[in-house]
């Protein structure tokens, strides 16, 4: 029988070419795991060859490893006397078969995810591999941090479950262990609430007819959309057998303008006008002194501990606008009667009495680094620190527990070179950039280290709603490969960690991420052909500058970052381009409304016109995003942006100059 069996082996060898990671040069496992011992020799793997695997991953396992009725070839099994680190796991490779161990199932989880790296690429999708041939290793392997963690914000732009489902297996390939859903802001209210019906009703839309009018674009159509409670369950159970954890977060008590406009009486009753920004209301902030409040948020957070079994539950407290508390009567009573000395000790009295809610659920509460600006808050609340590493090292050398995402690193709607879309208040952030966090070079002490207990990526998502019809999927093109990055920074001791290895088993690795599906971002966009000229210009507008000589600074092309104006966009608003000489025919202009590249402060809607004699005018183009890109069919001499609707969810514009290229 074993003769027999080696014979077949033989013959598949001359008959097939067998495809092996690696091709045989060195092994490229992302992230890199502790220990890797490869030795000479491989085991000829064939989907016809019997899988054992303990029951807690068998269902998880066979999307990958159909197992045929043969022998024995992967056996995946449990041992709880085994000693290792949580999340540790041996698994060894030898001509005979695969062998997987791990104390318990979270191990289990990270070592297939491991051996999954093993074989060629196309065990992602999930069709069987035929035959292959795994290079003999032995690997002894656990995680550095116990928060492996990426943020996903599906309140500013909603996201269908099927594709935070899909999101959420490409974070468990990279052993990522934690989702932080971020299901409710200013822009939308997406989980559904039993016996609160109108929270996702009206809260989860956004429209020009809505409460919630739109901000990021769209501004001419009802979008959005929610989650049901079973909805959410079925993710948590998805989620679960990853082995990656949903932490829900329900951002309080600013960033709550969504409720607001379902529920005003939450908010400070507090009335300010609101022409500049054409009529939109900016109150986001919970009403501290009204004890209401508590009740409704016993009654939410009672619904959210039911659907997401996490231990933590986090509760915001990032950005809170503390003028609305101080124009609000009963705020102010409070933070009187209480002596108070600022309004962070106003926050961490409500964020305490919010986290006195989830314990009595039997919940503990995660929060974000701002929440620690009183220096009152108890020392067991979980800490998120986005803003710096700097303030992440306070917060950490204060004793809190700290999940390390800081935007200059980890914050993966910036943009990922100067040219391309996305935010840029952090910086770029390359995947270079983000491997190369280092909490040692920072001055953090070995106290502050041994308090952080992980890292995580973020992805806000307010451009979202704006650029995901210009991408396959803007998500992933923002995420990765910026995750795979991350997933090594959590998953080794920074000591161990090195660019310079990591980038060549990156490229190697992104034959994987093709596998599974995933639209990363390939590389910089290639350069705009054409020369960039600058003849002379003249800007002029029908909108008031909040700068005496912008409009003179924009002629000269002086401000790459545009100026404001002092109010909205109005319908009949201009921008009126006039050019000394006459643009060639075939010239391309590149016309920007809003910062360059982030669409905010924009003609929500318009239209450009153009004139050859600077009289009589011409429309050419839609504006979209609140920009366009034309090429001349004639010579120009005068380019108009005209608004063709009120209000931008801003109070202002920003005016920028035109990019002009000459063809070539
Ligand atoms: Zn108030």
């Amino acid at each position: 029988m074993r003769v027999a069996r080696i014979l077949i082996f033989v013959a598949l060898m001359l008959t097939s070419p067998l495809r092996m990671q690696g091709e045989g040069t060195m092994l490229s496992i992302v992230p890199q795991p502790r220990s890797v011992e490869q030795r000479e020799g491989f085991f000829a793997y064939s989907d016809h060859l019997a899988v054992v695997c303990d029951k807690s991953v068998e269902n998880y396992v066979g999307n990958y490893l159909q197992g045929g009725f043969g022998p024995v070839g992967v056996a995946v099994w449990c041992d709880p006397r085994m000693e290792l680190p949580k999340g540790g796991y041996k698994l060894n490779v030898t001509p005979r078969g695969v062998q997987l161990c791990a104390p318990e199932r979270e191990g289990l989880l990270n070592g297939f995810h491991t051996l999954l790296q093993l074989f060629p690429a196309n065990v992602y999708e999930r069709k069987g591999v035929g035959q292959c041939l795994l290079p003999c290793v032995s690997i002894t392997d656990w995680p550095e941090y116990s928060y492996r963690g990426q943020h996903l914000d599906v309140a500013r732009t909603y996201m269908p479950v099927d594709e935070i489902e899909e999101f959420i297996s490409h974070l468990a390939h990279h052993k990522l262990n934690v989702l932080h859903l971020h299901l409710t802001d200013d822009e939308g209210w997406r989980i559904e609430i039993e016996g609160h019906p109108r929270l996702t009703e009206v809260g989860a839309w956004r429209g020009p007819d809505e409460p919630i009018l739109p901000i990021y674009d769209k501004f001419n159509e009802k979008y959005g959309g929610y989650y049901s409670a079973d909805e959410l369950r079925h993710l948590v159970a998805y989620a679960a057998e990853r082995g990656v954890t949903i932490v829900p977060e329900i951002d309080l008590p600013g960033h709550s303008l969504a409720i607001g406009k379902v529920y005003p009486e939450v908010l400070c009753p507090v009335e300010r006008d609101n022409s500049a920004r054409g009529g939109y209301d900016g109150r986001n902030v919970w009403c501290v002194a009204r004890e209401e409040n508590y009740q409704l948020l016993e009654e939410i957070l009672g619904q959210v501990c039911d659907i997401f079994p996490s231990e933590y539950i986090h509760i915001g407290g990032d950005e809170v606008s503390s003028s609305w508390w101080r124009d609000c009567p009963h705020c102010s009573a409070l933070y009187e009667e209480r002596n108070m000395q600022s309004y962070a000790e106003l926050q961490a009295y409500f964020m305490e009495r919010v986290s006195n809610i989830l314990l009595g659920l039997g919940r503990k509460p995660a929060m974000w680094n701002e929440a620690t600006d009183s220096g009152t808050l108890p020392t067991s609340v979980r800490i998120h620190g986005w803003e710096g590493l700097e303030e992440c090292r306070k917060v950490a050398e204060a004793g809190y527990p700290t999940v390390v995402m800081p935007g200059p690193y980890f914050y993966f709607d910036m943009r990922q070179s100067k040219s391309e879309h996305g935010h840029n208040w952090a910086g770029v952030v390359t995947a270079e950039k983000c491997y190369s966090v280092s909490l040692r070079e920072l001055g953090y002490s070995p106290q502050a280290r041994a308090n952080v207990i992980g890292f995580s990526g973020a992805f806000w998502s307010e451009l979202h709603v704006a650029y995901r019809d210009d991408y396959e999927s803007y998500v992933e093109y923002q995420t990765f490969p910026r995750v795979c990055a991350l997933s090594e920074v959590a998953w080794l001791p920074e000591e161990r960690r090195s660019w310079g290895d990591f980038e060549p088993r990156l490229e190697h690795h992104k034959a994987r991420l093709e596998a599974m599906g995933v639209s990363y971002r390939r590389g910089p966009p290639a350069p705009p052909v054409g020369r960039q000229i600058t003849p002379s210009m003249r800007v002029t507008t029908s909108l008031p500058m909040s700068r005496d000589n912008a409009l003179e600074k924009l002629s000269a092309y002086a401000n790459d970052y545009g100026y404001r104006t002092t109010r909205t966009c109005h319908d009949g608003d201009w921008i009126l381009y006039e050019f000394d000489g006459a643009l060639r025919k075939g010239t391309s202009v590149e016309l920007t409304t809003g910062y360059r590249h982030v669409v905010r402060g924009i003609f929500s809607e318009g239209v450009v016109e153009v004139s050859g004699d600077g009289v009589k005018f011409r429309q050419v183009a839609n504006l979209h995003n609140g920009g366009a890109t034309i090429t001349l069919a004639e010579p120009v001499r005068a380019i108009r942006l005209r608004s063709t609707r009120t209000a931008n969810g801003d109070g202002y514009v920003f005016v920028q100059y035109p990019i002009i290229r000459r063809p070539e």
